[in-house]
């Protein structure tokens, strides 16, 4: 099955994303969830969260991905910008136990100087505060493209947060290619050798989701600007291999492409018609 979405506005509510998701030939989405930039989120509708699972059951949607505001930080040197994090995080994840199956990916954080040790060490302690044994929701670490002072651009990273995380059993990755692309992986040229060296350090296992997205940016620019499928530096046949590669093909996909619904709708269909179904 190819699980294709993208990313939706959650302005309308719930339901009315799955709708939309599936208006535009959508089997999965991602949303934000509250105001990107970290206010507060609106009070959890339970009856419209409850629609929306049943919507996503009829039509056999994968697995909804809610996206963490891109400003936290979990690592600030400032304790006061850790404990917003903090307070957020919790936030979100208890009201996406009432969404099912559902998972939720943050961006590791920033370590502003203080050195990858210890935002590995902030990072670790903010999730061992927040994630219990009673935590449904998967919790999601994603690539970074190593921007400034980004954790997580390096899989060792990454394997060293889940490491340090008392309910490991609870966390994943998220790939997202126009990342891992500025980070210096060559998802174009060495898909395989990338994805054997995430199994080696990571574990395939771990690869819960994939942020499809093309990048403005050459291999290890370490810089996060997002192109539209087929026009960046990845291209379109690195990306034909990327969702019909044996190991990735039954993840969900999210695109975060530099779109509005139609360019989105377009995309879908263009990564279905490269999708070899078996
Ligand atoms: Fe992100
Ligand atoms: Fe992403
Ligand atoms: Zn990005």
């Amino acid at each position: 099955m190819f699980y294709i979405g993208c990313h939706l506005s959650a302005s309308n509510g719930y339901l009315a994303m799955g709708q939309e998701a599936h208006s535009i030939g959508a089997n999965v989405f991602q949303f934000f969830t509250r105001n990107p930039r970290g206010g507060k989120a609106k009070p959890m509708n339970l009856e419209d969260a409850a629609a929306l699972a049943e919507f996503a059951k009829q039509h056999k949607f994968g697995r909804l991905l809610a996206h963490a505001p891109y400003t936290l930080n979990a690592c600030s040197s400032d304790p006061k910008i850790r404990d917003f994090a903090r307070m957020v995080m919790a936030d979100d994840l208890d009201r996406l136990s009432h969404i099912p199956d559902s998972m939720y990916n943050f961006h590791p954080g920033s370590h502003v100087g203080q050195g990858v040790d210890v935002g590995i060490e902030q990072i670790c302690d903010l999730l061992n505060e927040i994630v219990h044994d009673d935590t449904t929701v998967t919790v999601l670490l994603e690539t970074m493209a190593g921007k400034g002072s980004e954790v997580g651009s390096r899989f060792e990273e990454l394997r060293r947060i889940i490491d340090g995380t008392e309910h490991s059993d609870k966390m994943g990755v998220c790939l997202d290619t126009c990342h891992v692309n500025d980070g210096g992986y060559d998802i174009v040229d060495h898909l395989d050798d990338v994805l054997a060296e995430f199994d080696r350090i990571i574990g395939l296992d771990r690869l819960k989701a994939i942020h499809i997205n093309d990048s403005m940016n050459p291999l290890g620019a370490h810089k996060d600007r997002h192109e539209k499928i087929g026009k960046g530096y990845i291209g379109l046949d690195a990306f034909a291999r990327i969702i019909n590669h044996p190991t990735l093909r039954d993840l969900p996909f999210y695109l975060e492409t530099p779109n509005d619904i139609e360019g989105y709708k377009e995309e879908i269909a263009l990564l279905k018609s490269l999708y070899q179904d078996k």
